[in-house]
């Protein structure tokens, strides 16, 4: 699967197919599927695990802020794949937090978690996943270098903004039938820059009731 995303052009950094192959990516989609093709999947609930290519694309617009020792915020966090790839990069004097607002989809990326490479970090702490909104991020660990949002939002949380450090960037797809992954970046000074990297197509970042509805 890396390979093939290397050979499109899709994964062009070392350190990005490197995590992609330590998190092996069959632990965290449901059982008998097929972990390796390039499409998302339904994981129940109304929520699906990205597909690889997006995952990869959005490691390598991060990679800069997922250094060791720096902090890592996943809001949508569903299967748990890419805050263990997170972890995995910002290594174990580093930070990575996911926010799911599902609890069995935090329960079972947990237990995804605990199958894969990044198990250690999660068992000494530098790897959590929570329960919660994260339209209101995790201020606790706040703030972060990188925040990555895996729903798509009708327009940029001003909680998001607030907890990105300066030199920080957030990478979240925002619209509602049509959606850009947008990369949000936080100068030194405080300044927000947001550009459109390309145009995609992600579940609603909701409210639980409205997802567990079907929108
Ligand atoms: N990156 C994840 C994407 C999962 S799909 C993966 O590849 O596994 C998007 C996720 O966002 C779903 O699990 C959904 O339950 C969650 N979500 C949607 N709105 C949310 C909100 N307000 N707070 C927290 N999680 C939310």
């Amino acid at each position: 699967m890396v390979e093939h995303l290397q050979r499109y052009g899709v994964i062009s950094s070392m350190k990005v197919a490197e995590v992609m192959e330590t998190i092996d990516r069959a632990l965290f989609v449901p059982d008998g599927a097929s972990a390796y093709a390039d499409s998302p999947m339904a994981i129940g609930y109304n929520a699906t695990i990205s597909a690889p290519h997006m995952h990869a694309t959005c490691l390598q617009l991060l990679e800069q802020n997922l250094q060791p020792g720096m902090h890592a915020l996943d809001v949508g966090s569903g299967t748990g794949y890419l805050t263990a790839c997170f972890a995995i990069m910002v290594g174990p004097q580093g930070r990575a937090v996911g926010v799911e607002h599902i609890p069995e989809l935090v329960a079972s990326s947990i237990k995804n978690i605990e199958k894969s490479a990044a198990a250690p970090l999660l068992k000494e702490g530098s790897l959590s996943v929570h329960a919660g909104d994260g339209r209101q991020g995790w201020p606790e660990c706040a703030p972060y270098d990188a925040i990555h949002v895996g729903a798509a939002a009708p327009e940029i949380p001003q909680a998001l903004l607030d907890q990105l450090k300066p030199g920080g960037r957030m990478v979240i797809p925002v619209g509602n039938m049509f959606q850009d992954l947008k990369v949000v970046d936080k100068n030194m000074y405080g300044s927000i820059s947001i550009l459109s990297e390309t145009s995609v197509r992600y579940v609603p970042l909701t409210s639980r009731d409205a997802q567990l509805r079907g929108y």
